[in-house]
């Protein structure tokens, strides 16, 4: 962790429930991570088992409770069963962080229908489906917090990214709308916009990532998935509950 973020905040989760998609690495795993160091209970969801027991295992290390739930984010009877059995088998679910995504990049002419369906449905669709679910279960206790990861390209654009920008765009305009519907429930909604975040998706850019960071970030690096975790950390506090339909950056300063 860079000297930028040693000094972290702290908020105190515990008796509170999460549930995490995308917990198997990346900026998910710092999420699980960080709400379970906070004291929440955190149901870890991503495809791959082997890579979320390794999530788990690092938080139950440090201390904290976590659990694996292998589904895949775009499967409707998958997600709706998974929620409704999280929500009656903790008593209601606390927070959700929708942070799945992936990335299928080329320039408009040549993008696959496949390419399209799947990047729309895993970043997008998934969303729909995780807060549809929980919505339900945090309007009866009258409280909830749903966080959804989106990016800065979904504001901004990104050529060779017409799949993904749109995927973004359309989790910030479900995010402005749910958070309408719910508000009155005391439940928030709320989006972020990491950009340039070191992770497994970024390391694919290779060497052109590197001129980017120099010409197009004023902050000159890349962003830690510490960093957007903790923007997540205090939107799920009690410190953030007039706070909803935000669209937070974490970008270092790329978006003007
Ligand atoms: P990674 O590629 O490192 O991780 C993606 C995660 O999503 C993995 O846990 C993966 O697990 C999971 N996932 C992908 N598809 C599915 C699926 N169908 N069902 C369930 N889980 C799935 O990505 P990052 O950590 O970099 O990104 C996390 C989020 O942040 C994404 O939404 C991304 O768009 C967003 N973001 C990232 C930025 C960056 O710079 N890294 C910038 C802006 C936004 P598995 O493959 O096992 O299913």
């Amino acid at each position: 962790m860079s000297e930028a973020i040693n000094r972290r905040i702290q908020v105190d989760l515990s008796g509170r429930t999460a549930i995490v998609t995308g917990a198997s690495r990346g900026i998910g795993k710092a999420i699980a991570m960080r709400l379970a160091a906070a004291g929440a209970k955190v149901a870890c969801v991503a495809r791959s088992a082997d890579k979320l027991n390794e999530t788990v295992d690092a938080i139950t290390a440090a201390g904290g409770e976590a659990e694996v739930h292998p589904c895949d984010v775009s499967d409707s009877e998958a997600v709706t069963k998974l929620v409704e059995s999280l929500a009656e088998k903790w008593g209601g679910i606390d927070i959700v962080v929708n942070n799945a995504g992936i990335t299928k990049d080329t320039l408009i002419p040549r993008m696959s229908d496949e390419d399209w369906d799947a990047v729309i449905a895993t970043n997008l669709r998934s969303v729909f489906l995780f807060t549809r679910a929980a919505s339900l279960v945090m309007m009866r206790k009258r409280s909830g917090r749903i966080i959804n990861i989106a990016s800065v390209s979904g504001l901004m654009g990104n050529a060779g990214q017409a799949n993904y920008s749109a995927s973004k765009a359309g989790v910030i305009g479900l995010t402005r709308t749910v958070a309408q519907e719910l508000a009155s429930r005391k439940v928030t909604v709320n989006a972020i916009c990491p950009g340039f975040i070191a992770s497994e998706m970024t390391q694919a850019m290779g060497a052109t990532l590197d001129e980017f960071v120099k010409t197009r970030i004023p902050a000159k690096r890349l962003g830690e998935a510490e960093e957007v975790a903790d923007a997540v950390l205090y939107l799920a506090s009690d410190s953030a509950a007039y706070i909803t339909g935000e669209v937070i950056t974490i970008d270092g300063g790329l978006t003007p």
